[in-house]
């Protein structure tokens, strides 16, 4: 076992504080990774307070993770040590489903391995990246170019893989009128993403305040959504909404700004269902659609492409001795736009 230090909350109640722990001993196919950052997400804060389900406690949370590998077992093929290396949002799947098969991991049919808060395939809670040191297996390991800044790339391994996967699903791009729901960490990375693919980009935003920081995103147009003059001068204007939104909603407000044929794509996971009313949905053959992180060869493609294009997040760095402010701060929408862990500070 290898020895790891980290901040975990012990009870849903029960702000971070500093935890020893241990990783598994290394596998023949595993690397070890020396994090260096970690993006903090809302998941992070939707899990450590039992917002979706009853987590695993202690809990270590972070899924946005970049680091050094410092060791391979015998078998490893695919990196070396001294390598950059990200993990994401997973460790593990079943690999023999056919979404496995398919390289959507992330449906897996027996359920993927979150990184933080699942349970191993060695029946040992998973510990993530709010912690020195990861294990993990190869196959669940990310190449990172050193081309972009290090800390800014990590949260690319959820907030930009999440927004880059179902854009590509639905091939957003040239023609397309996109609106992006909430700007925080995902609503930016998704900002970025569908202005490099050629898409009209409009953001959808609580925050009038927002604005100026969402056209120098590249955002075409922006709206305040409690604005109703706003809210009503972009009705039946959208192909797509990517929503975003991390807190309850008002769907049908949203579902009359998509034309005929719209689709509005839930990426955000608020711990309520959604109200969405049948005529929302009939008035103009409209669909409601969700979509989860991405496979593990989508997320290279991303990170490959990010690198050719020199998108990154754009970061606030802090000490995690500020994290239990930080998620006040990202509660409030008061982050431009994605928290970074300085893991040296743990
Ligand atoms: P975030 O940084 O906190 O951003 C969420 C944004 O939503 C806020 O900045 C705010 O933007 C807007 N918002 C907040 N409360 C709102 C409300 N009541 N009504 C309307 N808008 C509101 O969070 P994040 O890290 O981007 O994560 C967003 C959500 O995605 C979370 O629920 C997270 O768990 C989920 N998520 C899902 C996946 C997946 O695989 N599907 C992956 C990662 C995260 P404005 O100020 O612009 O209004
Ligand atoms: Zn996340």
């Amino acid at each position: 076992m290898t020895a790891a230090k980290g901040y975990a909350a012990q009870s849903p109640t029960a702000d971070l504080t500093p935890w020893n722990f241990e990783r598994r001993e290394l596998g023949p196919n595993d690397v070890q990774i020396n994090i260096a950052y970690c993006g903090v997400c809302h998941s992070d804060l939707h899990q450590i307070k039992n917002d979706w389900f009853p987590g695993i406690f202690p809990m270590v949370p972070g899924h946005e993770i970049v680091g050094t590998i410092i060791k391979t077992g015998s078998s490893v093929k695919k990196f070396k040590t001294g390598e950059l290396a990200g993990v994401g949002c997973m460790v593990d799947s079943c690999r023999v489903c056919d979404n496995c098969k398919d390289g959507i991991e992330q449906y897996c049919e027996n359920g993927n391995v979150g990184t933080y808060n699942g349970m191993g395939k060695d029946g040992v809670p998973t510990y993530g990246g709010y912690s020195d040191n990861i294990v993990v297996h190869e196959d669940f390991v990310l190449h990172i170019s050193d081309k972009l800044s290090l800390p800014a790339v990590a949260p690319l391994l959820c907030a930009g893989i999440t927004t880059y996967s179902p854009l590509r699903h639905w091939k957003v791009g040239k023609g397309h009128k996109l609106a992006v729901l909430g700007l925080g960490g995902l609503g930016h990375m998704a900002v970025k993403f569908g202005v490099a693919f050629g898409a009209d980009v409009t953001v959808l935003s609580t925050s009038a305040s927002k604005e100026e920081a969402a056209k120098a995103l590249g955002a075409h147009h922006f709206i305040v959504s409690k604005d109703e003059v706003q809210a009503a001068s972009v009705k039946n204007s959208f192909d797509f909404i990517l929503d975003t939104v991390s807190a309850e909603h008002d769907m049908n407000m949203y579902l009359g700004m998509l034309k005929t044929n719209g689709v509005h794509i839930c990426v955000g996971a608020p711990s309520n269902p959604h109200k969405i009313s049948a005529f929302a949905l009939i008035g103009g053959r409209k669909s409601v659609a969700g979509s989860g992180i991405g496979g593990i060869a989508e997320t290279q493609e991303m990170l490959d492409y990010c690198a050719e294009h020199n998108i990154v997040s754009d970061i606030e760095m802090i000490d995690i001795k500020d994290i239990t402010e930080s998620y006040a701060r990202m509660l409030k929408g008061d982050v431009r736009y994605r928290f970074v862990i300085d893991v040296s500070t743990i």
